[in-house]
């Protein structure tokens, strides 16, 4: 076993649990009702090893919608079926340094990193139109679903359509970059604005809970093979990619910080919930609604922050 004292390793990670409970701070994402309405009690930790041995702890059966977690996995996807040097010809690897929404592209007039709202609607653009291209959009749908099914050894995934028509309705800022990015000629041709955008609210809207989305991240820490199904859902060469960004842009704009402190691999998204990697050794997926200042998880970072300091799986430590 890559955990040889699983049990022991378990009521540590149990701890860390019941220390971060106790935090109360932090503000649910209030810019629609249906994520507003989110206990801000919620707290859910559940791992999942690259050898399938599995712990959880909390709310970690409850739904909720992936939002910006889903971005490392579209542009997975994307990798996957494009090849990285297909789909960076439209977007780009640099931290933004902006807010994860900024109306901002970088000095090739692209979108920044697969992470932003900017670079996943691109990376949803070139689903739709370079891979998916034939499909009617239920299939286009269909599609993604079964990838995201996949990298969670089919474990629990749902679809929220009233986030989704939230998202739709509140759509300013998303337009507004999709509109900028179409005047910089950021697209491949002929896309179908709304089409897209749409595309990318439905993903947002993509449901997981905390048990399902440790599989995903541990089919990322295993080199795309999920470890519950054997599966090899991404190529080495896709995975590595993502977890590149995943390390340099994926948590907003605390993701120097992040990288410097506890150096894993991470994706946090307005729904309070966080894919986190240790690569060849586990995925985690933590869940609490409550953000600070930047969007990010208050007991998720926290979370990880006591993580590795008991535990050595900081990138840099043992060197
Ligand atoms: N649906 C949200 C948006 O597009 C997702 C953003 C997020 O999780 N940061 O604004």
């Amino acid at each position: 076993f890559v955990i040889p004292e699983f049990e022991e390793f378990c009521s540590r990670i149990e701890k860390i649990y019941n220390k971060c409970k106790g935090i109360h701070l932090g503000k649910v994402a209030s810019y629609i009702p249906q994520l507003e309405r989110m206990s801000p009690d919620y707290w859910g930790v559940s791992l999942c090893t690259i050898d399938g041995q599995r712990f959880s702890v909390g709310d970690t059966k409850i739904p909720f919608t992936m939002q910006s977690c889903s971005k490392p996995l579209t542009y997975a996807i994307a990798l996957n079926e494009l090849g990285s040097e297909v789909v960076h010809r439209y977007v780009g690897q640099e931290p933004s340094g902006r807010m994860f929404n900024e109306l901002v592209l970088d000095f090739n007039k692209r979108p920044h990193n697969p992470m932003v709202n900017a670079g996943a609607i691109i990376v949803c653009s070139l689903l739709m139109e370079l891979i998916e291209k034939e499909m009617s959009l239920a299939e286009k749908f269909d599609y993604v679903n079964a990838y995201f099914k996949r990298l969670s050894g089919n474990e629990y995934i749902g679809f929220n359509n009233a986030v989704f028509l939230s998202e739709r309705e509140n759509a300013d800022r998303n337009n507004a970059l999709a509109y900028y990015m179409r005047e910089n000629k950021c697209f491949p041709e002929k896309i179908n604005l709304r089409d897209c955008l749409d595309f990318y609210f439905q993903c947002c809207s993509m449901e997981a809970d905390c048990e399902s989305m440790s599989v995903m991240a541990s089919t990322l820490a295993n080199g795309g093979i999920c470890p519950i199904t054997g599966d090899q859902v991404l190529k080495p060469d896709a995975v590595r990619d993502v977890l590149s960004l995943m390390h340099s842009c994926g948590m907003y704009d605390y993701s120097g910080q992040f990288a410097f402190s506890v150096g894993l691999p991470a994706k946090s998204g307005v729904c309070g919930g966080m894919l986190v990697v240790i690569p060849n050794v586990m995925g985690l997926c933590l869940w609490s609604p409550p953000l600070d200042a930047l969007s990010n998880s208050v007991r998720g970072i926290e979370f990880c922050r006591e993580l590795v300091n008991i535990f050595n799986f900081h990138r840099y430590d043992n060197l």
